[in-house]
């Protein structure tokens, strides 16, 4: 079937109207009527190929939530009209130890197919993501969302929210912990409400003090500016973990340093270029540097009951597709709170 889309033609041009073929349902697939899809930094990144392994034309979007408008003859977990979610990940081998461990995101055998940019197994050509009409996936990488939630800022619980919650989680972030959130954009916020919600002393780091009073509202108990050198001095071994969601270039050293013992700093913010380590900010006193990768489709969907439970959803600022480059350039400057989201409706008056 013919889809509206958004599209990079190439790593200069802007986003513009673009038409792609989703496939007919297959006897597990579900056809989601797209209503709102999250603007995500890795969208940014990988439009203008800044991790050098994008194809054109790219259709970006991995924070999807919608309706189910087809369901294929051996779907069970979805019927017409309900809820549906897609994150990063459409596809993986199913079969390796990983796979089976509700990891697939961590394939073993190569298989993860994530949203866009990802080797499609059916069309023999590439996946193209959520800023489009619709999409069609294989119900195993459909997320379920109750009905009641507000359903614009549910959408980048899909990349934003599993990406910190899960590893708050697996490295523990509870009561007794001191834990940094580094960068408050669409994952850093995320970041501070889990943490908060965890029950760990949360600590956000920015390079921009107009955000401090936000940042205590989403949870944060203290806030420190990262350009402030006698404050990030201050702090030095304080840490059990750190969660680096910055999305540019910066001095990851200046974090370690703030590590206990045994302490540890994971990245999952992915910078274009590598960042240097000193060997000396991990020796003494024996620190880990560590990184996280969204998390899997089970603790996805336990993240999302839990914001459920919880009344969790992200901060956000609505949009239309035709805006998508201007909130690129706003990223770009740190300019946002706390994520864009796209209302597909937008998409229907486009070319
Ligand atoms: P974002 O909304 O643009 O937020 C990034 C934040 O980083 C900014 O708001 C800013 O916060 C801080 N920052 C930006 N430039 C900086 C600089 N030069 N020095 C220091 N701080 C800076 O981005 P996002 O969507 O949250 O994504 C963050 C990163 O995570 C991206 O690289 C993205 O690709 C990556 N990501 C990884 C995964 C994964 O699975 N590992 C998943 C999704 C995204 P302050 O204003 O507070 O300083
Ligand atoms: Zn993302």
């Amino acid at each position: 079937m013919s889809t509206k889309a958004y599209a990079a033609q190439s790593a200069s041009s802007p986003l513009a109207p673009f038409s792609l073929t989703r496939r007919d349902p297959l006897p597990t697939d579900v056809l989601i009527d797209i209503l709102y899809c999250g603007v995500c930094h890795s969208d940014l990144h990988q439009a203008r190929n800044e991790w050098g392994n994008t194809v054109y034309p790219c259709v970006p979007g991995h924070e999807i939530v919608g309706r189910v408008a087809k369901v294929g003859t051996a779907v069970k977990k979805f019927k017409e009209g309900d809820l549906a979610a897609v994150g990063c990940m459409v596809d993986s081998c199913g079969a390796c130890e990983t796979c089976k461990s509700g990891l697939e995101q961590f394939c073993e055998t190569g298989g993860t197919v994530f949203t866009y940019n990802g080797p499609d197994r059916h069309s023999g050509g590439v996946t193209y993501g959520g800023y489009s009409e619709n999409i069609v996936v294989d119900e195993a990488f459909a997320l379920k969302i109750r009905e009641g939630a507000d359903l614009a800022a549910t959408a980048p619980l899909l990349c934003a929210g599993i990406t910190t919650y899960s590893p708050l989680r697996h490295w523990g972030a509870g009561p007794g912990k001191t834990v940094g959130i580094v960068g408050l954009g669409g994952l850093g916020h995320m970041g501070v409400k889990f943490a908060h919600a965890f029950g760990a002393h949360t600590v956000l780091f920015t390079t921009s003090p107009g955000k401090a009073e936000d940042a205590r509202r989403l949870g944060a108990d203290e806030v420190v500016v990262s350009r402030d050198a006698d404050a990030m001095a201050r702090r030095a071994r304080s840490f059990d973990f750190i969660l680096d969601c910055v999305s540019a270039q910066h001095d990851i050293n200046a974090y370690l340093d703030l590590l206990k013992l045994d302490g540890t700093l994971a990245l999952v913010g992915a910078p274009e270029h590598p960042l240097p380590v000193s060997a000396f900010s991990l020796l003494m006193p024996r620190r880990n540097f560590a990184g996280s990768a969204i998390g899997g489709i089970p603790e996805t969907q336990e993240m999302l009951d839990f914001c459920a439970d919880r009344g969790i959803v992200s901060d956000i600022e609505m949009i239309g597709v035709r805006d998508v480059d201007a909130a690129y350039e706003r990223l770009l400057k740190g300019d946002v709170r706390y994520r864009f989201v796209i209302d597909m409706a937008s998409l229907k008056g486009s070319a």
